[in-house]
């Protein structure tokens, strides 16, 4: 199984568009841009409404339940920081709550050959640093 805790992974930089979900992710908590004209959740942050293009957007904490879309398998270490968790599983999560919402992550917790599409997943938090908490999942329990 993959070793995380030894892998020191870029940091990412939030900005104007994401600040609130990263500030939301410190928290523990998943928020997702929900669209004030027509209720639509949206994943990732964007300026505008990907539905009625409206730009009332507020970000709302929604449960971390969902499925896996996609995945792919690492084997190989472009970024050799990644090096310990070799290989590891990439996995894209559409959330039970926001359908067509798709977030980025790892699977977590599990060896890289549970990643299945449509295997229930959850959210779980790794902090990175005092600024940045990422939001991963691993099997639904
Ligand atoms: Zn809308």
């Amino acid at each position: 199984m993959s070793d995380w805790s030894k892998v020191t992974r870029p940091i990412p930089v939030p900005n104007e568009w994401t600040k609130p979900f990263w500030d939301a992710a410190k928290q523990e908590v998943l928020a997702l841009q929900r669209c004030q004209s027509c209720g639509h959740l949206q994943h990732p942050p964007y300026p505008t409404c990907t539905q009625c293009m409206g730009i009332d957007l507020k970000f709302e904490p929604v449960e971390g339940k969902g499925k896996i879309y996609a995945y792919t398998i690492m084997y190989h270490t472009g970024d050799k920081r990644f090096a310990p968790a070799v290989p590891y599983a990439s996995i894209i999560v559409e959330l039970d709550a926001a359908p067509g919402a798709l977030l980025a992550g790892n699977l977590l917790d599990a060896p890289y050959t549970e990643a299945k599409v449509g295997r229930p997943v959850e959210v779980v938090f790794q902090k990175l640093n005092d600024d940045i908490t990422l939001p991963q999942f691993r099997l639904a329990r």
